[in-house]
Formats: structure tokens, C-alpha cells, sequence
């Protein structure tokens, strides 16, 4: 393989790179990072284009070469910028700048200009540093469905150091100091291979995070519900399902808690359809609050919730519930200057050795909630408390 295929070929990879991230971006989704990445494509492509063009003209000029070395190095930052942006950090392209200009400088030094040798030398540190940065932001991440699509990106992150690391140590043991700009020697090809396997890699990974993450944002809109940020009932089946068994497994306690706003179509007959939706995100945020360390809170429909509570006492459950009903009776809803008052009624139920499914609670659970209603509404009732059985209910 000599020289001059693989720049071609890295550059073309480059701005296959540049073109599916700026793509990917356009097609919609939008998603922080894509830019960075497309500009390191970019990047990665005028810096092939540079070497490109000197091997054409033979025109190999020192300051080509710090052209074409800042370029190269600038692309491995804008895949630290990108993924740094993508993890909410900021991309400082401050630091670009600096390293940009200190790299021009540089090879003003006669050290520089006396070998290629040397400027790899000098530059493989500073690359090396870049991935190290990338694969250490990725290693740090916490453990979560995404994660494992961070990995390739890290795990070519370490490859190519481990080649620049490689490379640059034979170089400096067996002092060698006749590579050339467009050298095909061992060494030489071996790195350019290296930046075309890794452009061509790069971009797969980049484009792997932004799917992932779309897939898992998708999912997770769709066992969401918009109005309160509370899973639906869909999630409240998987969820109820899953915990179920395990509460089976482990002897562990599990409880279903529902309640329902307290004559909520007056509230939207008086003061309308939309002072009711704020009625029902008012309310949901208390329960939150004096719900707070639950995270399994769920809107079943209208304005009607459940929430899952593991291993609990009657007693701890119904101080629980009293928590969330007293909060909700205290603070009105202010809107339009007046306050609305709102109550919710609460039904208490746990899975027992008879159920056969989570249902079972949940219908006992509604029972216990219906049982607060006709009792007055804007109170708590735990099933089993003397409760009439279902068919009196
Ligand atoms: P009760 O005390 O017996 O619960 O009386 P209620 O008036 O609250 O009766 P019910 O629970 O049957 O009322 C449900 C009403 O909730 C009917 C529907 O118009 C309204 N509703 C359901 N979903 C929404 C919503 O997303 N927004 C608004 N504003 N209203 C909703
Ligand atoms: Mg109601
Ligand atoms: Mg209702």
C-alpha cells in the first residue's frame, strides 16, 4: 500500500465521516454533538487534503507540514469536542485554538524541521493525550442502557493510541531518521492504515451513540405520559409485572397505592379544560414531593394515578398516604388569581400469597379508593380495613 492510496482513501473516508454526521443531523434528529463530529470529518478531510495536494505539486514545505499536522490533530479534538458536548460538558474550542496556534509555532523549531521522525516525536503525545481524554470520558460514564453504546468509540480510542504509542516508541529506541513526508516505510503505512481504519470506525461509532440514545428517548416517550412526566399504563404493567416476581422471589412486601382527584369534572366545568390539566400537574407534583425516593409513579388515565411501594408496613403505607393526601388538601392551586381547592381520595392494597396476578392488588387497591369516595372523599383507606367484599363493593 503505498502513501498516496492511503491518503486518498483516509480522505474519503473523512468526508464519508463529515457527511453522515451533518446527514444525521439533518435528518432530524438533531442531537448534541453531531456538528462537532461532522467537523472533525471536516477537519480530518482538509488536513488528507493538504498532504493530497503536496504529494501532487511535491511541494514538501515545512509549513505544509504544520498545516496539515494541525488539521489532523484539530479533527481528533472535534471527536473529544463532540462527545464532550453530547455528555452537556462544554467542547472548549478555546483550547483548539491554543493548541492550534501552539502547533504552528512549533514547527518553526529547528527540532521540528529537522525530521518527520521528530515532529512525530513531538505531536503523538498531544494526539495520544486526545484519545486518552475520550476513552476516560467514556470509562467514566454511568452504568446505563446507553453505555454499551459508547464502547466501540472507546475501544478505537485505545487502539489507535496503543498504535501511535507503538510506533513512536520504535522510533525513539531505534532512533530512526529516515521517514520521509510521503514515506511508504513499515512505519508510515502502518499509521496512515491506522487513520483510515479509524475514520472509517469513528463515524459508526458517533452515529451508534446518536441511534442509541434516539431509540431509548423513543421508548421512553412512549411509557411516558406528557402531561406530568409520570409513566403511563403500559409501564405500569411491565414494571408491576417485574417487581411482582421479584417481591415473589425475595418475601418482599409489594404495594400499590392509587388515587384519584376528588370531583375533578366540576374543577373543569368551572374553571375549564385547561385549569383541570393544570389541576392534575399541580397535583402530581405534590405527590411527587411527599412521594419523594419512589420513582415507580404512574398516571393510569384522566385523573386517576397509581404508585408502587415495596416493603412496607399497613402502618408505614397508610402514613405514607396520609403524607400525599394531607399535603394535596393544604396547598391550593392558584389560577387566574383564586385558589382552587383539590382533594384526592386514596385506596391502599398489597399483593397477597393468593394473587395470581399484580391485578389482583390493583383492583383491591381501586376498591380501598372507592371505598374513600363513598365515604366522603379526600381520605385514605387501606384494603382489608373491614372492607366490604367485592361484590357488596
Ligand atoms: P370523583 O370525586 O367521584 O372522582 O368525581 P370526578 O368528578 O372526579 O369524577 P371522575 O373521576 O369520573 O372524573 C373524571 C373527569 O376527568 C372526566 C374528564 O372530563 C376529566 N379528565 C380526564 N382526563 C383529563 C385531562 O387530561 N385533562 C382534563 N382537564 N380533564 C380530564
Ligand atoms: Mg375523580
Ligand atoms: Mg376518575
Amino acid at each position: 500500500m503505498d502513501a498516496f492510496t492511503l491518503i486518498v482513501a483516509s480522505g474519503l473516508a473523512a468526508a464519508i465521516m463529515a457527511a453522515t454526521m451533518l446527514l444525521l443531523y439533518r435528518a432530524g434528529s438533531r442531537a448534541a454533538g453531531l456538528v462537532d463530529w461532522s467537523l472533525a470529518g471536516l477537519l480530518f478531510f482538509s488536513s488528507n487534503a493538504v498532504a493530497f495536494a503536496a504529494s501532487l505539486t511535491e511541494v514538501y514545505d515545512i509549513s505544509i507540514a504544520a498545516i496539515g499536522n494541525a488539521l489532523y490533530i484539530a479533527g481528533h479534538f472535534g471527536v473529544l469536542a463532540g462527545l464532550r458536548r453530547h455528555l452537556g460538558l462544554k467542547p472548549r474550542y478555546g483550547v483548539l485554538l491554543a493548541l492550534v496556534l501552539a502547533i504552528v509555532l512549533v514547527h518553526r523549531t529547528e527540532f521540528a524541521q529537522a525530521s518527520v521522525a521528530n515532529r512525530l516525536l513531538m505531536f503523538a503525545p498531544v494526539i495520544v493525550s486526545i484519545n486518552a481524554a475520550v476513552a476516560w470520558l467514556i470509562w467514566r460514564l454511568p452504568h446505563s442502557e446507553a453505555r454499551p453504546a459508547y464502547l466501540p468509540l472507546m475501544g478505537l480510542e485505545l487502539l489507535f493510541m496503543l498504535q501511535i504509542l507503538v510506533r513512536t516508541g520504535y522510533i525513539a529506541v531505534h532512533r530512526t531518521t529516515d521517514l520521509t513526508f510521503m514515506g511508504n516505510q513499515a512505519l508510515q503505512t502502518l499509521g496512515s492504515l491506522s487513520v483510515f481504519v479509524f475514520l472509517m470506525v469513528a463515524g459508526m461509532g458517533c452515529a451508534l451513540i446518536v441511534i442509541r440514545h434516539q431509540e431509548l428517548a423513543l421508548r421512553k416517550a412512549s411509557l411516558t405520559d406528557s402531561l406530568t412526566g409520570w409513566l403511563n399504563r403500559r409501564a405500569l404493567h411491565d414494571v408491576a409485572e417485574r417487581e411482582c416476581l421479584r417481591a415473589q422471589r425475595s418475601g418482599e412486601r409489594l404495594s400499590l397505592l392509587t388515587f384519584d382527584i376528588d370531583h375533578f369534572k366540576g374543577i373543569n366545568d368551572r374553571y375549564g379544560h385547561s385549569v383541570g390539566d393544570s389541576a392534575i400537574q399541580h397535583v402530581t407534583a405534590l405527590a411527587a414531593q411527599a412521594l419523594r425516593g419512589y420513582d415507580a409513579l404512574f398516571r393510569l388515565g384522566g385523573e386517576e394515578f397509581a404508585v408502587l411501594l415495596t416493603g412496607n408496613s399497613d402502618d408505614t403505607l397508610l402514613r405514607i398516604a396520609e403524607r400525599v393526601r394531607d399535603l394535596i388538601a393544604r396547598t391550593p392551586l392558584v389560577a387566574d388569581h383564586k385558589a382552587v381547592a383539590l382533594t384526592v381520595s386514596i385506596g391502599l392494597a398489597s399483593c397477597a400469597p393468593g394473587d395470581t396476578e399484580w391485578e389482583d392488588a390493583l383492583r383491591r387497591a381501586d376498591l380501598a379508593l372507592y371505598r374513600s369516595k363513598r365515604e366522603g372523599r379526600n381520605r385514605v383507606t387501606l384494603d382489608g380495613d373491614d372492607l366490604p367484599t367485592p361484590a357488596a363493593a
